[in-house]
């Protein structure tokens, strides 16, 4: 922890004072400095980006926010003019920029962000989820990605932070049997909790006997890959029903293999999810939010800031869910 100078506002920037923050998986592997950080991040670098927080002082060219508005912001910056950007596909911009990854980020009493990456949020939902809606979006973006209703549902990595995010947002947008699978004990309690009609742990109960007891005999119809495990994603390939379709979040390592045969044979689809689609995955959670849609039991921690070493220590067992900062 250091002290670092307020940072200056541009034209087009907006500056947040920060009431709380939330640790992403990213920001883990920076605190631990593993390969991917060294080779991503230079330093130095405030990170963190997932944040809720209030407009304190505004650029000269920003027109649609107003000082005291509470906000949080979408953390992927387009170029705005790249193919992508400009077909209304920034999420796949040829050259984002991560806020906290590329550029100062949140983990800080104040954050500047440009203005079109803010985003005010409806009063009624309450900080904390707010602070959340970066990996809700990436959950949202993933489990919306093809049409759910009364279809049957596996969910991989079920237990991380965006598995049970995915999980509630599968029950609540009409999916029909969700089946979770997760090999943290702890974290098998919590996808429990998010509304999965069963959840395995792969490593004493095959997917396949889990179906049996759902009295499912098809196969899964969608495939929310969020574990980034190369098992995990082939025991979705090898459980999915003919025609069925994969979102692909989870980054899984470049060694992984597939049974070709089995995707092609089968016919199925699959979609890389990236980020959230900007700005149609923030309206879809906020209305989703406003209309029922629970996501608060995922937040198993809360700390103090000055107590943030505890917090990623946490972090690195895994027992946990989403674990907040506050930083009033
Ligand atoms: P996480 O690591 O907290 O959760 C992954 C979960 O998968 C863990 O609970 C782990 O126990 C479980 N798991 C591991 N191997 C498994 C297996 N063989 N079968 C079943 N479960 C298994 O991660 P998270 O923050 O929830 O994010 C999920 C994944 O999405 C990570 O791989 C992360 O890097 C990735 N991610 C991608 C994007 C994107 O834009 N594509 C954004 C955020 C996160
Ligand atoms: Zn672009």
């Amino acid at each position: 922890m250091i002290d670092a100078p307020i940072p200056e506002v541009g034209h087009n920037d907006v500056l947040i004072k920060i009431k709380k923050t939330a640790i992403c998986g990213t920001d883990l592997h920076i605190y631990k400095w593993d390969e991917w950080a060294q080779e991503t991040i230079s330093v130095p670098m405030i990170i963190g980006h997932e944040y809720v927080g209030v407009i304190e002082a505004m650029g000269s060219e920003v027109t649609r926010h107003k000082i005291g508005d509470r906000v949080t912001g979408e953390g992927h910056i387009a170029c705005g003019y790249c193919r992508n950007c400009r077909r209304g596909r920034k999420h796949i911009c040829d050259h984002t920029m991560g806020i906290g990854v590329h550029r100062d980020g949140a983990f800080a009493e104040y954050i500047i962000v440009p203005h079109e990456n803010v985003l005010k949020i409806d009063r009624r939902i309450p900080d904390e989820i707010v602070t959340i809606m970066d990996p809700l979006g990436n959950a949202t973006h993933t489990t919306l990605s093809f049409p759910i209703i009364g279809e049957d549902v596996l969910v991989t990595g079920a237990g991380g932070p965006i598995g049970l995010m995915a999980i509630a947002i599968a029950r609540f947008a009409g999916a029909r049997n969700i089946m979770g699978s997760e090999i943290s004990p702890y974290r098998i309690e919590l996808a429990r909790k998010m509304g999965a009609n069963l959840v395995i742990n792969p490593l004493e109960k095959s997917v396949r006997e889990g179906m049996g007891r759902l009295g499912m005999v098809a196969g899964f119809d969608i495939g929310l890959e969020c574990s980034g495990s190369s098992q995990a994603f082939n025991e979705i390939i090898e459980n999915m029903y003919n025609g069925g379709k994969i979102a692909l979040l989870g980054i899984l390592p470049s060694s992984t293999t597939i049974n070709w045969g089995k995707f092609i044979f089968k016919g199925l689809q699959l979609k890389g999810i990236y980020g959230r689609e900007m700005y149609e995955t923030w309206y879809h959670m906020e209305k989703m939010l406003l209309t029922g849609l629970d996501i608060s039991s995922v937040i198993t921690h809360r700390f103090p800031v000055d107590e943030f070493q505890e917090a990623f220590e946490i972090m690195e067992e895994g027992n946990c869910g989403k674990i907040i900062l506050d930083w009033e």
